[in-house]
């Protein structure tokens, strides 16, 4: 009796399964970043298939355009891109050549997840990229801050309902559940580096703003003299001497840019050189959005400890 009831269970479940599978409108959501693409997934699931064009371990301001990437336009359903010019260098003609109509800036399909996000270092006055600035229209790298990853993942969730409207208690419920995860780990990170507001550190990019802000770290410079700019004599000699005034022992270093420069600052300073991953994909371990920034939380909080 037991096995016919539970073979029956089984048999109206599968069916359930199916038509729910049918129910489900499947979306095509191709990203600029991981970063991106983890947020899409977490309030997607199953409803979507998500690419990246870039790799988390790339410079995404200067990303090497592939044929494939043109092919993964062209099926596309949603495009979703960091925005603030962060892509400008390599997006726009691969979008202009994929003829989707779906996915060019304007069109339902296109989203610029920045317009969800607080924006930093907005600059004054003329927006220009002179002198090769990368950071004209403000700072891209807004997703380092988990209140913006919040407010990005809900105006995903938002497009997402858009687009496949049937699926939208779906997306919102799994919006939902995101938010209180990452609220869970906000806790966590900000438990783990209390002890540590105010510490000083360099970074090579202009990357990590939002970051710092957020959780009480003070960028007291930079090995890069311009967002974009590679580094320069000069400018190197007076970052050492001002790291050496005020005790900065940390040098954050982007995975995707040389060593050389910042080993020799460190070694001048008594500083000591980090590769911290500004995006999901960066290292192994930063799988997901909140596992980024569990890995750059543990990274930080194990040097600052050992700082005498
Ligand atoms: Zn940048």
């Amino acid at each position: 009796m037991g096995a016919i009831i539970s073979r029956i269970t089984v048999a109206v479940f599968a069916s359930l399964v199916v038509i729910d599978t049918i129910g489900a409108a499947t979306l095509t959501v191709v990203t600029t970043t991981e970063d991106l693409a983890s947020l899409t997934r977490e309030v997607g699931g199953d409803r979507v298939n998500v690419e990246a064009l870039a790799r988390g371990y790339q410079d995404p301001h200067f990303v090497e355009p592939k044929p494939s990437f043109i092919l993964r336009l062209q099926r596309a359903n949603l495009l979703i891109v960091v925005g603030r010019d962060l892509e400008l260098g390599w997006l726009p003609p691969l979008v202009q050549q994929s003829r989707n109509a779906r996915i060019q800036p304007g069109a339902q399909g296109y989203l610029d997840a920045s317009l969800s996000a607080r924006i930093l270092e907005i600059p004054t006055g003329q927006i220009t990229r002179a002198m090769g600035d990368v950071h004209p229209l403000g700072n891209p790298h807004y997703w380092l801050e988990p209140g913006n990853g919040r407010r990005m993942a809900q105006a995903i969730a938002k497009k997402l309902a858009e687009l496949s409207p049937v699926d939208a208690a779906y997306f919102s419920q799994r919006y939902a559940d995101f938010d209180r995860r990452l609220a869970e780990a906000e806790r966590r990170w900000d438990s783990m580096m209390a002890p540590y507001k105010g510490l000083k550190i360099v970074s090579y990019h202009r990357s990590w703003p939002n970051f710092a802000e957020r959780f009480g770290m003070d960028v007291m410079g930079f090995v890069e003299p311009r967002p974009g700019i590679p580094p320069s004599a000069v400018h190197t000699r007076d970052l050492i001497q001002e790291m050496r005034r005020q005790n900065v022992r940390i040098v954050l270093v982007e995975p995707y840019f040389d060593l050389k420069t910042p080993n020799a600052i460190a070694r001048e300073s008594g500083a000591r050189v980090l590769v911290m991953p500004p995006s999901v994909g960066g290292v192994k371990e930063a799988t997901n959005y909140l596992k980024l920034f569990d890995y750059n939380i543990n990274l930080l909080v194990t040097a600052a400890r050992q700082i005498p």
